[in-house]
């Protein structure tokens, strides 16, 4: 037989994944009692509010959110004359006012009767929309009716902000005669409240929430709570959390970066077959975090970028690092010209450069030669390493004849199979 039943240290895995709600939201005091004041209004029978919530990325917004409608629309229950719907839209996939309209209305829409992705114009969305939203009413006289719409990461949207105004404004413009709206706007881009239009800003921004950094005292508390959930009893060491809680800390204070180290070094125990969640994990499971996050990096590059790269692990591999970005450019422009049959000029690979080096792709070296006031640069490879260039080049899809071409220089792939 090939498989033998591994320890696992996991009680319930699912608790680290990305669309696990926690029961309980440790260190946002504040900012749940900021959202309460918000939504008062609604268990009190009065016109409700808008609100606008920003902050970076992991610092718990979607979280918090989640949990505080969702205690609204229990406690709502115990009111007849009030009725609270909550709708939830993620705009990740949504570059505009237009296609939101559309995946909202087809979240009230039966399955047989969709919105199409296109085609339609705007004002006839906008009608099914607000039509849909006033059915979700009771039609009873005696209760008052609302639906709170959250529009999560709707940084998405960019300019295309005409939803943000017409929403709040919907009953007001006579759009929404049976509901109240209100909306929740959510944003990982601390600068799109900027961008707003003015009347999206004064309409949305009623109130403003941020979300700060979490400290690494609050990421540990976190993280132990959420342990406790995904692993059996006495399997995470208390060093392995701290260590978890330190890395999000460094991260500006990301819980879903230490969650992220918790899961992954999980599985790494795991393959270990050890009963023990230790430091060491989470430092294996940093770097593979890391190598990922650099491989994102390189993949969302061009050609001549790739190149560029392709052609200092060579002289990594050759031990010719530091190596002065003049010789760097001869070897590019080889390859450039064997594998792509186009070359860029000096200025923009010394561009490619410094953009790898503000990255921490690549580590860049002064040379003072004493001659005159010229500094010359050299370079070497910092995070990145040949593997990770090797896998990058792999994947670019290059076809210059119509033939596809091999685009990973010899000396690389030779070094990658012998690695
Ligand atoms: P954001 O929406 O700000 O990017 P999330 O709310 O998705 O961040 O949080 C990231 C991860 O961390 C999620 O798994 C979430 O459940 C968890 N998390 C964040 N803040 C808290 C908190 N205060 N209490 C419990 N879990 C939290
Ligand atoms: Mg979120």
């Amino acid at each position: 037989m090939s498989y033998d039943r591994t320890i696992s240290i996991f009680e319930d895995a699912s608790a680290l994944e990305e669309d696990y709600q926690p029961d309980e939201i440790l260190g946002r005091e504040e900012e749940q009692k900021a959202i309460q004041r918000v939504f008062q209004s609604i268990i009190d029978a009065e016109p409700p509010g808008n609100v606008f919530l920003y902050g970076l990325s992991g610092l718990g917004k979607t979280a918090t959110t989640h949990y505080e409608l969702h205690e609204l629309v229990d406690s709502a229950k115990q009111y007849d004359d009030i009725n609270v719907n909550l709708i939830w839209q993620n705009c990740d996939e949504h570059k505009s006012s237009y296609q939101v309209a559309i995946a909202l209305a087809n979240q009230l829409l039966p399955e047989n009767n969709q919105l199409p992705s296109n085609g339609l114009p705007a004002s006839e969305i906008y009608k099914t929309l607000f039509n849909e939203l006033d059915n979700l009413s009771t039609d009873d006289p005696s209760v008052r009716d609302y639906v709170i719409i959250v529009l999560d990461e709707a940084d998405n949207i960019g300019t295309h902000d005409r939803l943000l105004y017409q929403i709040p404004r919907a009953r007001a413009n006579g759009k929404l005669e049976d509901i109240w709206p209100s909306l929740v706007g959510i944003s990982n881009d601390l600068s799109f409240r900027e961008s707003l239009q003015p009347k999206v800003k004064s309409s949305l921004c009623e109130t403003e929430i941020t979300f700060p950094e979490y400290e690494a005292e609050e990421l540990q508390d976190i993280a132990k709570h959420r342990a406790e959930i995904a692993f059996k009893d006495g399997t995470v060491e208390d060093g392995a959390i701290k260590l978890a809680a330190a890395y999000g800390a460094k991260e500006e204070g990301d819980a879903r970066h230490t969650l992220d180290l918790l899961r992954n070094a999980g599985q790494i125990a795991k393959t270990e077959d050890t009963d023990k969640l230790a430091e060491k994990h989470i430092e294996q499971a940093q770097l593979e975090l890391e190598r990922d996050r650099i491989h994102d990096t390189i993949t969302s590059m061009g050609a001549h970028e790739h190149l560029t790269l392709a052609a200092l692990a060579v002289a990594h591999i050759n031990n010719k690092t530091p190596i002065p970005r003049s010789d760097l450019y001869d070897m590019y422009k080889q390859y450039a010209v064997d594998i792509l049959a186009e070359v860029n000029a000096s200025r923009r690979i010394h561009d490619y450069l410094s953009n790898f080096h503000m990255l921490g792709l690549i580590n860049k070296h002064e040379v003072n030669e004493g001659i005159g006031d010229d500094t010359r640069f050299e370079y070497s490879l910092d995070t990145v390493t040949p593997k990770v260039i090797h896998e990058a080049l792999t994947k670019l899809e290059i076809s210059t004849t119509g033939e596809p071409i091999n685009p990973v220089p010899k000396d690389l792939s030779m070094y990658a199979t012998n690695n």
